[in-house]
């Protein structure tokens, strides 16, 4: 955690979910009490096929939505692609951009994050934006230097604490059941504050800074309690409104 920074917790639905699943948004809605709303945002990106109906169903519950990517144009001929100013007007908070799968399926480039970002902040959406390194260059000692590469081309100058979260998830620990040490992700959590801090002065020290890869509620409080580890990016177990709630319990005593 990061004095002063909110933690947030957002849950990427990824390509899962029809609309039985709605029944877990309500849940979890119900289950942001008060208290726990208090200690940190919640937020959850399910697919596109269903924003609009989450975003009514989130609607007067402290329970945020975000998609999971967006086009860098307004609009215009891109068949099957959604606008930022889309998402926005289907009244999402956060838009996912850069995450692996996005980077690896459709060969997406730091200038491509880059642009949807600058979209992203066009349509008064926050983004999320994704970095981490492959298990190849984590096991060559390449992390820092990846990182690094990933915070100057992807994210563009203009980054505040009011329009970025930055997401560090470790590509090798994505949906794969391992993650780093505790160590491991204070010591790259701290290296990513200092160049941010950097890069964006104050704006960058104040910047929430997520962890994703493999959170469970068995591991949240572990992980979730790093210095600069301001909250979680949550694949597989945010599914389930139970196993989400139970990650954000981690915060109740805070
Ligand atoms: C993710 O895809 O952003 C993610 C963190 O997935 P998981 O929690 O399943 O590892």
């Amino acid at each position: 955690m990061t004095p002063d920074i909110k933690p947030l917790v957002a849950g990427n639905w990824k390509m899962n979910g029809e609309r039985d699943k709605l029944d877990q948004l309500a849940l979890l809605a119900a289950g942001l009490d008060a208290e726990l709303a208090e200690k940190l945002d919640l937020a959850v990106c399910p697919p596109a096929t269903l924003l609009y109906v989450a975003t009514t169903l989130a609607e007067d519950t402290p329970l945020m939505v975000g998609a999971q990517n967006c086009h860098a144009e307004v609009e215009g001929a891109h068949t099957g692609e959604i606008s930022a100013e889309m998402i926005s007007d289907c009244e999402a908070d956060f838009c996912i951009v850069g995450h692996s799968e996005r980077r690896t399926d459709c060969g997406e480039t730091d200038a491509d994050v880059a642009a949807k970002v600058k979209a992203c902040w066009r349509a008064d959406l926050t983004a999320i934006v994704c970095i981490g390194e492959t298990e190849a260059q984590y096991d060559a000692g390449e992390a820092e230097s990846v990182l690094r590469g990933q915070i100057s081309n992807s994210i563009p100058d203009g980054a505040e604490e009011e329009n970025t979260v930055v997401a560090y998830e470790p590509v090798w620990a994505i949906g794969t059941g391992k993650t780093p040490s505790p160590d491991d992700i204070r010591e790259i959590h701290a290296f990513i504050r200092e160049e941010l801090a950097e890069r964006f002065g104050g704006h960058g020290e104040r910047m929430t800074i997520l962890y994703g890869g493999s959170v469970k509620p068995s591991n949240a409080s572990e992980l979730l309690m790093i210095e600069n580890v301001d909250g979680a990016l949550v694949g597989g177990a945010s599914l389930k409104a139970a196993d989400l709630l139970a990650i954000c319990e981690a915060y109740r005593k805070t």
